[in-house]
C-alpha cells in the first residue's frame, strides 16, 4: 500500500482541476466535524492512531505540539514488516523545515512594507519548493526499495496555500505536480490511498486557510462514503491483508 498524504488538498479544487489521478477510481470528502478546528497535526496524529488525539496534542501547548513523535508502536504503521514514512507531522516530520516556514509567515503578516513582504514571500517560496524536490527525489528512490507500507507526506499546498491561494495558476501547478506523484505511485502499487488532513479555502483576495474537510481517493472501487480521519487505520490494515 502506498498513501500520499497531502496536506490541504482541497476537494473543491480537485473537481474543479478535474485531476484524474488524484480522483483515482474512488474519491470523496472526509468529516473531520469532531475536531474543534481543523489542525494538521491534531490530524495527522489522529490519523495514524485511529484515535482522536486533539486534547492530547493540544495540552502540549501551541509550540509544543510540532515536536510530537509518536511512537512507532502506538500507529498502524507497525502492523507492517518494512515501512516507511516520509516527513509526517507527529512522526518522521523535519521540524527544521517546517520551523523555518512558520517563522516566515509570521513575519510576512508581522510587516506592512510591501517590499519586505515581497522579499519573505521569495525566499518562503524558495525554502518550500526546496524541501518539496528533495523529498520527490527521496520518494522516487523509495518506491524502488522493497517496502511493504510506503507514506509519502507532501506539505506544499499547504505552505504556499497560505500565503498565494488566490495565486490560481500556482496552485494548480503544484496539483498537477501532485497528480503526476500520484500517477507513479500507481504504477507501483495497485494500493494506493490519497488523503489531506483538511482543505483550503480563499480568505480574502490571496490568502489561504485551512477548510472544514478534507479529502480521500483510492486506486480501487470502495464503500467509503464520507470517512473520518480515524477510520483510515483499519481501513489501510484490512485493506493490507
Ligand atoms: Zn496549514
Amino acid at each position: 500500500m502506498i498513501v500520499i498524504a497531502i496536506d490541504a488538498l482541497e476537494y473543491d479544487l480537485v473537481e474543479e482541476f478535474g485531476f484524474k489521478n488524484l480522483k483515482q477510481a474512488s474519491y470523496g470528502k472526509t468529516d473531520i466535524s469532531e475536531f474543534e478546528e481543523p489542525r494538521t497535526m491534531v490530524l495527522w496524529s489522529s490519523f495514524m492512531t485511529g484515535e482522536n488525539k486533539e486534547k492530547e496534542i493540544l495540552s502540549k501547548g501551541k509550540k509544543e505540539m510540532w515536536n510530537t513523535k509518536i511512537p512507532l508502536e502506538d500507529t498502524f504503521f507497525s502492523e507492517f514488516n518494512n515501512p516507511k514514512v516520509i516527513d509526517l507531522p507527529g512522526f518522521s516530520y523535519e521540524r527544521k523545515q517546517h520551523e523555518k516556514e512558520r517563522k516566515l509567515m509570521k513575519e510576512f503578516f508581522s510587516t506592512d512594507d510591501p517590499k519586505k513582504k515581497q522579499e519573505i514571500k521569495k525566499e518562503y517560496k524558495e525554502h518550500a519548493f526546496k524541501h518539496h524536490r528533495k523529498l520527490k527525489k527521496e520518494y522516487e528512490k523509495v518506491l524502488d526499495e522493497d517496502h511493504d507500507f510506503l507514506l509519502f507526506y507532501i506539505s506544499i499546498a499547504d505552505v504556499l496555500g497560505h500565503l498565494m491561494f488566490g495565486n490560481k495558476t500556482l496552485i494548480k501547478t503544484i496539483y498537477r505536480d501532485m497528480d503526476e506523484t500520484v500517477e507513479e505511485a500507481q504504477k507501483n502499487d495497485e494500493k494506493v490511498l490519497v488523503l489531506s488532513d483538511h482543505g483550503m479555502e480563499l480568505i480574502g483576495e490571496k490568502y489561504g486557510d485551512h477548510s472544514d474537510h478534507g479529502f480521500w481517493s483510492y486506486s480501487q472501487e470502495c464503500s467509503l462514503d464520507k470517512p473520518r480521519i480515524t477510520d483510515f487505520a483499519d481501513f489501510i490494515s484490512k485493506k493490507s491483508k
